[in-house]
Protein backbone atom coordinates (compact mmCIF):
# COMPACT_ATOMS: atom_id res chain seq x y z
CA UNK A 1 0.00 0.00 0.00
CA UNK A 2 1.63 3.18 -1.12
CA UNK A 3 1.71 5.56 1.67
CA UNK A 4 -0.74 8.73 1.45
CA UNK A 5 0.32 11.94 2.33
CA UNK A 6 -1.01 15.87 2.20
CA UNK A 7 1.73 19.15 1.87
CA UNK A 8 1.35 22.36 0.13
CA UNK A 9 3.42 21.82 -2.55
CA UNK A 10 4.84 18.32 -3.86
CA UNK A 11 8.53 19.13 -5.65
CA UNK A 12 9.12 16.39 -8.73
CA UNK A 13 12.83 15.50 -8.30
CA UNK A 14 15.93 16.51 -5.55
CA UNK A 15 18.68 17.83 -8.22
CA UNK A 16 19.53 21.32 -7.19
CA UNK A 17 16.07 22.85 -8.71
CA UNK A 18 13.92 20.65 -6.83
CA UNK A 19 15.58 20.99 -3.64
CA UNK A 20 16.41 24.41 -3.60
CA UNK A 21 11.77 24.99 -4.84
CA UNK A 22 11.56 23.01 -1.41
CA UNK A 23 13.70 24.97 1.15
CA UNK A 24 12.68 28.61 0.07
CA UNK A 25 8.57 26.80 0.53
CA UNK A 26 9.67 25.58 3.41
CA UNK A 27 11.68 28.64 5.04
CA UNK A 28 8.65 30.41 4.06
CA UNK A 29 6.28 28.62 6.34
CA UNK A 30 4.45 25.70 3.89
CA UNK A 31 4.34 22.50 3.91
CA UNK A 32 6.47 19.95 1.15
CA UNK A 33 7.42 16.86 -0.13
CA UNK A 34 9.66 16.38 -2.62
CA UNK A 35 9.88 13.14 -4.75
CA UNK A 36 12.63 12.08 -5.91
CA UNK A 37 13.11 8.39 -8.67
CA UNK A 38 16.83 8.15 -7.99
CA UNK A 39 17.92 6.37 -4.52
CA UNK A 40 19.80 9.61 -3.70
CA UNK A 41 19.61 13.33 -4.15
CA UNK A 42 21.42 15.74 -6.44
CA UNK A 43 20.93 14.47 -10.14
CA UNK A 44 23.23 15.83 -12.37
CA UNK A 45 25.31 16.55 -9.59
CA UNK A 46 26.71 13.27 -8.13
CA UNK A 47 29.63 13.45 -5.49
CA UNK A 48 31.16 10.19 -4.56
CA UNK A 49 33.29 9.60 -2.05
CA UNK A 50 36.18 7.27 -2.58
CA UNK A 51 38.02 4.30 -0.14
CA UNK A 52 39.84 7.44 1.50
CA UNK A 53 36.98 9.56 1.97
CA UNK A 54 37.72 11.71 -0.95
CA UNK A 55 34.93 13.87 -2.85
CA UNK A 56 35.30 13.40 -6.82
CA UNK A 57 32.52 14.80 -8.91
CA UNK A 58 30.90 12.76 -11.28
CA UNK A 59 28.54 15.35 -12.57
CA UNK A 60 28.73 18.97 -12.50
CA UNK A 61 31.48 20.40 -10.27
CA UNK A 62 32.27 24.07 -11.26
CA UNK A 63 31.10 27.29 -10.42
CA UNK A 64 31.70 30.20 -12.14
CA UNK A 65 32.65 33.30 -10.37
CA UNK A 66 29.50 35.33 -11.32
CA UNK A 67 27.35 32.39 -9.96
CA UNK A 68 26.15 33.99 -7.39
CA UNK A 69 22.94 31.99 -6.41
CA UNK A 70 24.65 28.62 -5.95
CA UNK A 71 27.63 30.65 -3.67
CA UNK A 72 24.73 32.17 -1.76
CA UNK A 73 23.75 28.82 -0.86
CA UNK A 74 27.38 27.77 -0.04
CA UNK A 75 27.82 30.85 2.41
CA UNK A 76 23.75 30.13 3.59
CA UNK A 77 25.45 26.42 4.26
CA UNK A 78 28.99 27.12 5.66
CA UNK A 79 30.69 25.82 2.74
CA UNK A 80 33.60 26.85 0.97
CA UNK A 81 35.18 27.02 -2.64
CA UNK A 82 38.30 26.61 -4.07
CA UNK A 83 40.29 27.83 -7.56
CA UNK A 84 40.65 24.91 -10.23
CA UNK A 85 44.42 24.51 -10.78
CA UNK A 86 45.83 26.19 -13.63
CA UNK A 87 49.22 26.85 -13.14
CA UNK A 88 51.94 25.71 -15.42
CA UNK A 89 51.23 24.55 -19.35
CA UNK A 90 48.02 23.57 -21.01
CA UNK A 91 48.25 21.10 -23.83
CA UNK A 92 46.80 20.81 -27.58
CA UNK A 93 47.24 17.77 -29.26
CA UNK A 94 46.54 18.19 -33.10
CA UNK A 95 47.84 15.97 -36.06
CA UNK A 96 49.49 13.79 -33.59
CA UNK A 97 51.62 16.83 -32.20
CA UNK A 98 51.44 17.84 -28.70
CA UNK A 99 51.69 21.37 -28.73
CA UNK A 100 52.12 23.22 -24.61
CA UNK A 101 51.03 26.99 -23.95
CA UNK A 102 49.61 29.04 -21.14
CA UNK A 103 46.76 31.20 -20.62
CA UNK A 104 43.71 31.34 -23.12
CA UNK A 105 45.49 31.23 -26.77
CA UNK A 106 46.88 28.04 -27.40
CA UNK A 107 49.74 27.70 -30.02
CA UNK A 108 48.46 27.28 -33.48
CA UNK A 109 48.71 29.23 -36.63
CA UNK A 110 47.83 32.97 -35.72
CA UNK A 111 45.46 33.19 -38.32
CA UNK A 112 43.59 30.43 -36.68
CA UNK A 113 43.87 31.99 -33.06
CA UNK A 114 42.79 35.31 -35.17
CA UNK A 115 39.85 33.87 -36.77
CA UNK A 116 38.75 31.83 -33.85
CA UNK A 117 39.00 35.57 -32.04
CA UNK A 118 36.94 37.12 -34.82
CA UNK A 119 33.82 34.35 -34.64
CA UNK A 120 34.04 34.80 -31.01
CA UNK A 121 33.52 38.30 -31.03
CA UNK A 122 30.80 37.63 -33.47
CA UNK A 123 29.25 35.47 -31.62
CA UNK A 124 29.45 37.72 -28.16
CA UNK A 125 28.42 40.89 -30.07
CA UNK A 126 25.08 38.75 -31.42
CA UNK A 127 24.29 37.59 -27.90
CA UNK A 128 23.60 41.11 -26.85
CA UNK A 129 20.38 41.57 -29.02
CA UNK A 130 19.16 38.22 -27.12
CA UNK A 131 16.79 39.29 -24.53
CA UNK A 132 17.21 36.92 -21.00
CA UNK A 133 14.05 36.37 -20.18
CA UNK A 134 12.43 35.99 -23.97
CA UNK A 135 15.19 34.94 -26.59
CA UNK A 136 12.38 34.00 -28.75
CA UNK A 137 11.47 38.11 -29.06
CA UNK A 138 14.82 39.17 -30.45
CA UNK A 139 14.61 41.21 -33.52
CA UNK A 140 16.35 38.30 -35.71
CA UNK A 141 14.74 35.23 -33.61
CA UNK A 142 13.35 33.67 -36.61
CA UNK A 143 16.38 33.93 -38.70
CA UNK A 144 18.69 32.44 -35.93
CA UNK A 145 16.37 29.78 -35.32
CA UNK A 146 16.28 29.06 -38.79
CA UNK A 147 19.98 28.60 -38.55
CA UNK A 148 21.83 25.69 -36.33
CA UNK A 149 25.22 25.66 -34.24
CA UNK A 150 26.90 23.77 -37.66
CA UNK A 151 26.00 26.09 -39.86
CA UNK A 152 27.82 28.87 -37.82
CA UNK A 153 31.14 26.64 -37.36
CA UNK A 154 30.85 26.05 -41.15
CA UNK A 155 30.47 29.81 -42.07
CA UNK A 156 32.90 30.67 -39.18
CA UNK A 157 35.90 31.44 -41.78
CA UNK A 158 38.14 29.58 -39.16
CA UNK A 159 41.33 29.14 -40.55
CA UNK A 160 43.54 25.93 -40.63
CA UNK A 161 42.02 22.12 -39.47
CA UNK A 162 43.71 22.61 -35.89
CA UNK A 163 41.57 26.11 -35.68
CA UNK A 164 37.96 25.01 -36.70
CA UNK A 165 38.90 21.14 -35.07
CA UNK A 166 39.23 22.82 -31.83
CA UNK A 167 36.64 25.43 -32.04
CA UNK A 168 34.30 22.87 -33.37
CA UNK A 169 35.09 20.23 -30.25
CA UNK A 170 34.42 23.56 -27.48
CA UNK A 171 31.12 24.16 -28.88
CA UNK A 172 30.13 20.84 -29.36
CA UNK A 173 31.34 20.32 -25.43
CA UNK A 174 28.57 23.15 -24.64
CA UNK A 175 25.23 21.08 -26.39
CA UNK A 176 27.26 17.58 -26.39
CA UNK A 177 24.45 16.79 -29.13
CA UNK A 178 24.59 17.18 -32.75
CA UNK A 179 25.36 20.70 -33.85
CA UNK A 180 23.36 20.16 -36.96
CA UNK A 181 20.26 19.79 -34.51
CA UNK A 182 21.15 22.69 -32.14
CA UNK A 183 19.82 26.55 -32.84
CA UNK A 184 22.02 29.14 -33.07
CA UNK A 185 19.76 30.92 -31.39
CA UNK A 186 20.31 28.37 -28.42
CA UNK A 187 24.04 29.35 -28.79
CA UNK A 188 23.61 32.90 -28.82
CA UNK A 189 20.92 32.83 -25.65
CA UNK A 190 23.44 30.26 -23.92
CA UNK A 191 26.68 33.00 -24.57
CA UNK A 192 24.14 35.40 -22.76
CA UNK A 193 23.07 33.88 -20.32
CA UNK A 194 27.13 33.49 -19.12
CA UNK A 195 27.84 36.92 -20.43
CA UNK A 196 30.32 36.00 -23.16
CA UNK A 197 31.96 32.54 -24.97
CA UNK A 198 35.11 32.49 -23.00
CA UNK A 199 33.57 33.04 -19.83
CA UNK A 200 31.73 29.14 -20.73
CA UNK A 201 35.48 27.95 -22.05
CA UNK A 202 37.47 29.87 -19.42
CA UNK A 203 38.80 28.51 -15.96
CA UNK A 204 40.11 31.48 -14.80
CA UNK A 205 37.20 33.78 -14.72
CA UNK A 206 35.16 31.17 -16.09
CA UNK A 207 32.81 28.57 -15.90
CA UNK A 208 35.57 26.51 -14.38
CA UNK A 209 36.65 28.62 -11.88
CA UNK A 210 35.92 27.38 -8.48
CA UNK A 211 35.45 24.26 -7.27
CA UNK A 212 33.83 22.85 -3.89
CA UNK A 213 35.36 21.73 -0.77
CA UNK A 214 33.72 18.67 0.08
CA UNK A 215 32.70 18.27 -3.53
CA UNK A 216 29.57 19.77 -5.76
CA UNK A 217 26.78 17.38 -3.78
CA UNK A 218 27.75 18.91 -0.33
CA UNK A 219 25.39 21.52 -0.20
CA UNK A 220 22.67 19.90 -2.03
CA UNK A 221 23.06 17.14 1.29
CA UNK A 222 22.75 20.37 3.58
CA UNK A 223 19.56 21.37 1.67
CA UNK A 224 18.20 17.72 1.88
CA UNK A 225 19.01 16.95 5.74
CA UNK A 226 16.80 20.60 6.55
CA UNK A 227 14.52 19.18 4.48
CA UNK A 228 14.66 15.65 6.10
CA UNK A 229 11.87 13.90 6.49
CA UNK A 230 10.28 15.53 3.44
CA UNK A 231 12.77 13.83 0.57
CA UNK A 232 11.59 10.51 -0.42
CA UNK A 233 13.50 8.53 -2.28
CA UNK A 234 13.23 5.94 -4.84
CA UNK A 235 9.66 7.56 -5.36
CA UNK A 236 9.85 8.02 -9.43
CA UNK A 237 6.84 10.01 -10.47
CA UNK A 238 4.28 7.98 -12.44
CA UNK A 239 1.59 10.52 -12.73
CA UNK A 240 0.34 14.19 -12.27
CA UNK A 241 -3.51 14.60 -12.44
CA UNK A 242 -5.18 17.51 -11.58
CA UNK A 243 -8.12 18.64 -9.81
CA UNK A 244 -10.34 21.78 -9.04
CA UNK A 245 -8.26 22.40 -5.54
CA UNK A 246 -5.64 19.95 -5.86
CA UNK A 247 -3.37 17.96 -7.23
CA UNK A 248 -2.33 14.38 -7.14
CA UNK A 249 1.11 12.99 -7.69
CA UNK A 250 1.07 9.75 -7.66
CA UNK A 251 5.05 7.64 -7.35
CA UNK A 252 6.13 4.45 -6.45
CA UNK A 253 5.32 3.65 -2.80
CA UNK A 254 4.17 7.15 -1.83
CA UNK A 255 1.04 9.36 -3.27
CA UNK A 256 0.96 12.71 -2.16
CA UNK A 257 -1.78 15.34 -2.52
CA UNK A 258 -0.56 18.50 -2.63
CA UNK A 259 -1.81 22.70 -3.93
CA UNK A 260 0.72 23.22 -6.29
CA UNK A 261 3.56 20.42 -7.96
CA UNK A 262 6.95 21.55 -9.01
CA UNK A 263 8.57 19.50 -11.94
CA UNK A 264 12.23 19.76 -12.09
CA UNK A 265 13.09 17.03 -14.40
CA UNK A 266 15.14 17.81 -17.56
CA UNK A 267 12.37 18.06 -20.00
CA UNK A 268 12.48 14.87 -22.12
CA UNK A 269 11.75 13.10 -18.73
CA UNK A 270 8.45 14.85 -18.10
CA UNK A 271 7.37 12.35 -21.17
CA UNK A 272 7.50 9.51 -18.70
CA UNK A 273 5.23 11.27 -16.47
CA UNK A 274 1.07 10.35 -17.18
CA UNK A 275 -0.27 14.17 -17.10
CA UNK A 276 -4.45 14.01 -16.44
CA UNK A 277 -5.58 16.31 -17.83
CA UNK A 278 -2.92 15.61 -20.80
CA UNK A 279 0.11 17.99 -21.35
CA UNK A 280 -1.02 19.70 -24.31
CA UNK A 281 0.32 19.12 -28.15
CA UNK A 282 2.76 22.08 -27.79
CA UNK A 283 4.60 21.12 -24.94
CA UNK A 284 4.91 17.41 -25.88
CA UNK A 285 6.48 18.79 -28.70
CA UNK A 286 8.80 21.11 -26.51
CA UNK A 287 9.77 18.30 -24.48
CA UNK A 288 9.94 15.88 -26.99
CA UNK A 289 12.56 17.69 -29.44
CA UNK A 290 14.45 19.43 -26.49
CA UNK A 291 16.65 16.46 -25.86
CA UNK A 292 20.02 16.14 -24.57
CA UNK A 293 22.88 14.77 -25.84
CA UNK A 294 25.77 12.09 -24.85
CA UNK A 295 28.31 13.10 -22.98
CA UNK A 296 31.15 11.15 -20.71
CA UNK A 297 32.87 12.19 -17.72
CA UNK A 298 35.29 9.81 -16.51
CA UNK A 299 37.59 10.34 -13.46
CA UNK A 300 40.88 9.04 -13.48
CA UNK A 301 42.27 8.97 -9.85
CA UNK A 302 45.89 8.82 -8.76
CA UNK A 303 47.77 8.72 -5.74
CA UNK A 304 48.99 12.11 -6.21
CA UNK A 305 48.87 15.26 -8.66
CA UNK A 306 52.15 14.30 -10.26
CA UNK A 307 51.01 16.74 -13.63
CA UNK A 308 51.59 19.83 -11.45
CA UNK A 309 55.19 19.34 -10.34
CA UNK A 310 56.24 18.83 -13.96
CA UNK A 311 55.00 22.12 -14.52
CA UNK A 312 51.55 20.73 -16.31
CA UNK A 313 48.55 22.44 -15.75
CA UNK A 314 46.24 19.03 -15.78
CA UNK A 315 43.99 21.00 -18.91
CA UNK A 316 44.53 18.97 -21.93
CA UNK A 317 42.43 18.88 -25.66
CA UNK A 318 42.73 16.72 -28.42
CA UNK A 319 39.43 17.17 -30.33
CA UNK A 320 38.20 13.86 -31.28
CA UNK A 321 40.00 11.62 -28.85
CA UNK A 322 38.65 9.03 -26.61
CA UNK A 323 39.96 11.94 -23.81
CA UNK A 324 38.67 15.09 -25.55
CA UNK A 325 39.00 17.53 -22.71
CA UNK A 326 40.90 17.31 -19.56
CA UNK A 327 41.03 19.22 -15.87
CA UNK A 328 42.48 19.04 -12.97
CA UNK A 329 39.43 17.90 -10.70
CA UNK A 330 41.91 17.47 -7.11
CA UNK A 331 40.22 17.54 -4.65
CA UNK A 332 40.34 20.59 -2.00
CA UNK A 333 42.78 18.46 0.16
CA UNK A 334 45.44 18.40 -2.93
CA UNK A 335 46.18 14.43 -1.60
CA UNK A 336 45.12 12.27 -4.30
CA UNK A 337 45.20 13.65 -8.05
CA UNK A 338 42.54 13.69 -10.20
CA UNK A 339 42.08 14.06 -14.02
CA UNK A 340 38.35 14.78 -15.08
CA UNK A 341 38.31 13.64 -18.57
CA UNK A 342 34.95 14.50 -21.21
CA UNK A 343 34.13 13.17 -24.58
CA UNK A 344 31.20 14.86 -26.29
CA UNK A 345 28.29 13.98 -29.09
CA UNK A 346 29.14 11.40 -31.71
CA UNK A 347 32.89 11.36 -29.77
CA UNK A 348 31.64 9.80 -26.88
CA UNK A 349 29.27 7.69 -28.32
CA UNK A 350 31.85 5.81 -30.39
CA UNK A 351 34.26 5.87 -27.52
CA UNK A 352 31.15 4.55 -25.46
CA UNK A 353 30.88 1.93 -28.70
CA UNK A 354 34.65 0.15 -27.17
CA UNK A 355 34.75 -2.20 -25.10
CA UNK A 356 35.36 -1.50 -21.79
CA UNK A 357 39.13 -2.87 -21.68
CA UNK A 358 39.96 -1.06 -24.60
CA UNK A 359 37.95 1.76 -23.90
CA UNK A 360 39.90 2.71 -20.85
CA UNK A 361 43.58 1.75 -22.54
CA UNK A 362 42.61 4.52 -25.50
CA UNK A 363 41.91 6.85 -22.31
CA UNK A 364 44.96 6.26 -20.47
CA UNK A 365 47.26 5.89 -23.29
CA UNK A 366 46.07 9.09 -24.64
CA UNK A 367 46.92 10.68 -21.08
CA UNK A 368 50.19 9.07 -20.99
CA UNK A 369 51.21 10.51 -24.64
CA UNK A 370 50.52 14.06 -22.49
CA UNK A 371 51.32 13.67 -18.88
CA UNK A 372 53.84 11.06 -19.14
CA UNK A 373 54.44 7.39 -18.04
CA UNK A 374 53.12 7.83 -14.46
CA UNK A 375 49.33 8.73 -16.13
CA UNK A 376 49.19 5.05 -17.04
CA UNK A 377 48.29 3.71 -13.50
CA UNK A 378 45.02 5.08 -11.67
CA UNK A 379 44.39 4.18 -8.64
CA UNK A 380 40.80 4.26 -10.11
CA UNK A 381 38.95 4.84 -13.21
CA UNK A 382 35.38 5.98 -12.76
CA UNK A 383 33.61 6.79 -15.93
CA UNK A 384 30.05 8.49 -15.70
CA UNK A 385 28.53 7.77 -19.06
CA UNK A 386 25.51 10.52 -18.86
CA UNK A 387 22.91 9.43 -21.51
CA UNK A 388 22.44 6.14 -20.83
CA UNK A 389 21.29 7.29 -16.73
CA UNK A 390 17.62 6.30 -16.76
CA UNK A 391 17.08 9.27 -14.75
CA UNK A 392 18.81 12.08 -16.66
CA UNK A 393 19.07 11.12 -20.16
CA UNK A 394 21.82 13.18 -21.04
CA UNK A 395 23.98 16.06 -21.19
CA UNK A 396 24.71 18.84 -19.66
CA UNK A 397 20.85 20.11 -20.50
CA UNK A 398 18.90 19.80 -23.18
CA UNK A 399 19.58 21.41 -26.45
CA UNK A 400 16.97 23.25 -28.27
CA UNK A 401 17.22 21.80 -32.43
CA UNK A 402 16.21 24.98 -34.85
CA UNK A 403 12.83 26.11 -34.31
CA UNK A 404 12.23 24.97 -30.98
CA UNK A 405 12.78 27.93 -28.98
CA UNK A 406 10.81 30.61 -31.40
CA UNK A 407 7.45 28.26 -31.29
CA UNK A 408 7.71 26.49 -28.11
CA UNK A 409 10.29 28.40 -25.60
CA UNK A 410 7.35 30.29 -24.31
CA UNK A 411 5.91 27.26 -22.69
CA UNK A 412 9.32 26.56 -20.50
CA UNK A 413 8.00 28.55 -17.67
CA UNK A 414 4.36 28.63 -18.12
CA UNK A 415 2.52 26.93 -15.43
CA UNK A 416 0.08 24.29 -16.63
CA UNK A 417 -2.74 24.80 -13.64
CA UNK A 418 -1.28 23.69 -11.00
CA UNK A 419 1.86 22.71 -12.34
CA UNK A 420 5.01 24.95 -12.02
CA UNK A 421 7.80 23.85 -13.73
CA UNK A 422 12.01 24.46 -12.61
CA UNK A 423 15.38 22.73 -13.68
CA UNK A 424 18.36 24.41 -15.48
CA UNK A 425 16.11 24.15 -18.66
CA UNK A 426 13.91 26.74 -17.74
CA UNK A 427 17.15 28.97 -16.72
CA UNK A 428 17.49 32.36 -18.18
CA UNK A 429 20.78 33.70 -15.99
CA UNK A 430 23.19 30.67 -16.11
CA UNK A 431 21.69 28.74 -18.14
CA UNK A 432 22.84 24.78 -18.22
CA UNK A 433 24.57 25.26 -14.92
CA UNK A 434 24.20 24.95 -11.20
CA UNK A 435 23.52 27.94 -10.64
CA UNK A 436 20.77 28.26 -13.23
CA UNK A 437 18.88 25.35 -11.25
CA UNK A 438 19.56 26.79 -8.09
CA UNK A 439 17.56 30.25 -9.52
CA UNK A 440 14.66 28.39 -10.82
CA UNK A 441 14.26 26.61 -7.42
CA UNK A 442 13.93 30.13 -6.17
CA UNK A 443 11.91 31.16 -9.02
CA UNK A 444 9.07 28.37 -8.79
CA UNK A 445 8.85 29.04 -5.03
CA UNK A 446 8.17 32.87 -5.31
CA UNK A 447 5.42 31.73 -7.89
CA UNK A 448 3.78 29.61 -5.25
CA UNK A 449 4.21 31.89 -2.41
CA UNK A 450 3.30 35.02 -4.42
CA UNK A 451 0.02 33.20 -5.96
CA UNK A 452 0.98 33.49 -9.67
C1 LIG B 1 28.80 15.50 -16.63
C2 LIG B 1 28.18 16.83 -16.29
C3 LIG B 1 29.01 17.90 -16.07
C4 LIG B 1 28.46 19.13 -15.73
N1 LIG B 1 29.31 20.14 -15.38
C5 LIG B 1 28.81 21.25 -14.80
C6 LIG B 1 29.67 22.17 -14.15
O1 LIG B 1 30.89 21.94 -14.04
N2 LIG B 1 29.11 23.30 -13.64
C7 LIG B 1 27.76 23.55 -13.71
O2 LIG B 1 27.32 24.60 -13.24
N3 LIG B 1 26.92 22.66 -14.29
C8 LIG B 1 27.41 21.51 -14.80
N4 LIG B 1 26.56 20.56 -15.31
C9 LIG B 1 25.13 20.88 -15.38
C10 LIG B 1 24.48 20.79 -14.00
O3 LIG B 1 24.81 19.56 -13.43
C11 LIG B 1 22.98 20.95 -14.17
O4 LIG B 1 22.69 22.20 -14.74
C12 LIG B 1 22.20 20.91 -12.84
O5 LIG B 1 22.71 19.95 -11.95
C13 LIG B 1 20.74 20.63 -13.16
O6 LIG B 1 19.98 20.62 -11.96
P1 LIG B 1 18.41 20.39 -12.06
O7 LIG B 1 17.90 20.34 -10.68
O8 LIG B 1 17.83 21.35 -13.01
O9 LIG B 1 18.22 18.97 -12.78
P2 LIG B 1 18.67 17.52 -12.27
O10 LIG B 1 19.92 17.59 -11.50
O11 LIG B 1 18.63 16.64 -13.48
O12 LIG B 1 17.50 17.11 -11.26
C14 LIG B 1 16.31 16.51 -11.68
C15 LIG B 1 16.00 15.40 -10.71
O13 LIG B 1 14.75 14.80 -11.09
C16 LIG B 1 14.84 13.40 -10.88
N5 LIG B 1 13.80 12.77 -11.70
C17 LIG B 1 13.77 12.57 -13.03
N6 LIG B 1 12.58 12.00 -13.39
C18 LIG B 1 11.88 11.84 -12.24
C19 LIG B 1 10.59 11.31 -11.93
N7 LIG B 1 9.75 10.83 -12.88
N8 LIG B 1 10.19 11.29 -10.64
C20 LIG B 1 10.98 11.78 -9.65
N9 LIG B 1 12.21 12.29 -9.89
C21 LIG B 1 12.64 12.33 -11.16
C22 LIG B 1 16.26 13.06 -11.27
O14 LIG B 1 16.68 11.85 -10.73
C23 LIG B 1 17.02 14.26 -10.72
O15 LIG B 1 17.47 14.02 -9.40
C24 LIG B 1 27.06 19.30 -15.66
C25 LIG B 1 26.23 18.23 -15.88
C26 LIG B 1 26.77 16.99 -16.17
C27 LIG B 1 25.85 15.81 -16.33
Amino acid sequence: MADRLEADVCVVGAGYAGLTTALRLHQNGKSVVVLEARDRIGGRIWTQHLDDGSPVDRGGAWLAPYHEAIFGLTREFGVSTYKTWVKGSHLLVHGGRIRPYKGLIPKISPLAVLTIALAQARIDRLSKSVPLDEPWTAKRAREWDARSVAWFVEKSGIRTSAGRDLFEMAVRGLFTGDLDDTSFLHLLFLVRAHGSINALFSITNGAQENMVVGGAGIVADRMAAVLGDAVRLSAPVRSVTQGDDRVTIEADGVSVSAHHAVVTVPPALALGIRFDPPLPDDRQTLYTKAVAGPESKTLIVYDEPFWRPDGLSGQSAEPGSTAEVTLDATPASGILGVLASFTFGAVAESAAALAEAERRKSVLDALTARFGAKAASPLAFIETPWWTEEWTKGCSMAHFPPGVLTRYGHLLRQPFGRVHWAGTETSTKSHGAIDGAVLTGERAASEILNGN
